[in-house]
């Protein structure tokens, strides 16, 4: 079968043998796997060192094709989203409810990776990270279960709670790229006053059109940075209300610049970052997406396995909000 792997620091589709279900779990032949920002991060900077570690591509949708559990009600034909770690919920961090810094959580994965013509999930992620979707969404749609996941974990933190009333409280989301798009989805469906920001023009029009507007003279609540870029501090700090907080979901290339101490101080903000989803972010992830509750169409552009090498270039040169690999 094929899979797609770093060689020399470039993309390649090799061939592999189709992995064997030869402990509890089940083999998954992936329909498609979206590309996301954590992967074009993992190709940037990959060396020859570390790159027969890293696993392209986990926002994969798929059906099950082979399963042994004794703990699942899947089925074989299920048409499902996944994960693809999970936490022990035994250690200290599980017990602080620091999920995806559990060394479990970090050590779990999918196998060989989500760019792959078939995949192997252990029993645990059919437990706790992968999610029947529902048939009336397209493929490339309920490959957006962990990503949106990623989202919600970022929301809960921010402070909001999916049941109660948030709509005094206002967001803005400074980058409207794909995440940057799906936070405010997000925020949207825990009835928050969102709003977004970029400064391209092109972008900023897409969010307007989705109700997501910036407002110049207001203060936000809670501003998430999904830009990846360090200069967006400073765009936050200017639009956060005295007391706010500040949500950090991006990594950036010149981690040296930061947060002025005294301005945190003084204006007593709260600086907080959200990472990965645990297991119930992701479950309320295929709640909101097979309820229709968030609705991901349009924001897709699909390409080939073996064109995944230019859907990685797009994706660098910002031509596309995201990619969608159909497998
Ligand atoms: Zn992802
Ligand atoms: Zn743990």
């Amino acid at each position: 079968m094929k899979y797609a792997k770093l060689k020399n620091g470039k993309v390649e589709i090799l061939t592999c043998e189709k992995p064997k279900l030869n402990s509890k779990g089940a083999i998954i032949k992936v329909l498609g796997c979206g590309l996301c920002g954590s992967d074009l991060v993992k190709i940037k900077h990959a060396n020859q060192n570390n790159e027969d570690e890293i696993i392209l591509g986990h926002e994969v949708v798929g059906i099950i094709d082979e399963i042994n559990s004794d703990t699942s009600t899947f089925k074989i034909g299920d048409v499902v989203a996944l994960g693809h770690h999970y936490p022990c919920f035994n250690c200290e961090f599980c017990k602080n409810k620091s999920y995806s810094m559990c060394r479990t959580f970090k050590n779990s994965n999918i196998f060989p990776a989500g760019f792959a013509e078939y995949i192997k999930v252990d029993d645990n992620h059919l437990k706790y990270t992968v999610y029947k979707m529902n048939s009336s969404l397209k493929d490339d749609e309920k490959a957006f279960l962990e990503p949106l996941s990623c989202c919600l974990r970022a929301i809960k933190r921010a402070g909001f709670d999916y049941k109660k009333d948030n709509s005094i409280y206002s967001a803005l989301v400074i980058g409207l790229g794909s995440i940057g798009l799906l936070m405010l989805k997000g925020l949207k469906a825990f009835n928050v006053d969102a709003h977004g920001l970029d400064i391209s023009k092109e972008r900023q029009e897409f969010a307007n059109k989705e109700g997501f507007n910036f407002i110049e003279n207001k203060k936000y609540d809670v501003v998430f940075l999904t830009a990846g870029s360090s200069k967006t501090i400073e765009t936050a700090l200017k639009y956060i209300i005295d007391g706010g907080k500040i949500i950090v979901f991006a990594s950036v290339e010149d981690d040296f610049s930061g947060f002025s101490n005294n301005e945190i101080y003084y204006r007593e903000l709260s600086v907080i970052s959200s990472y990965s989803p645990s297991p119930n972010d992701i479950e309320l992830s295929a709640h909101l997406l097979n309820e229709g509750i968030v609705k991901v169409n349009n924001l897709s552009t699909q390409y080939s396995l073996d064109n995944l090498a230019n859907a990685v270039d797009d994706s660098f040169r910002n031509k596309i909000f995201k990619a969608y690999i159909k497998i």
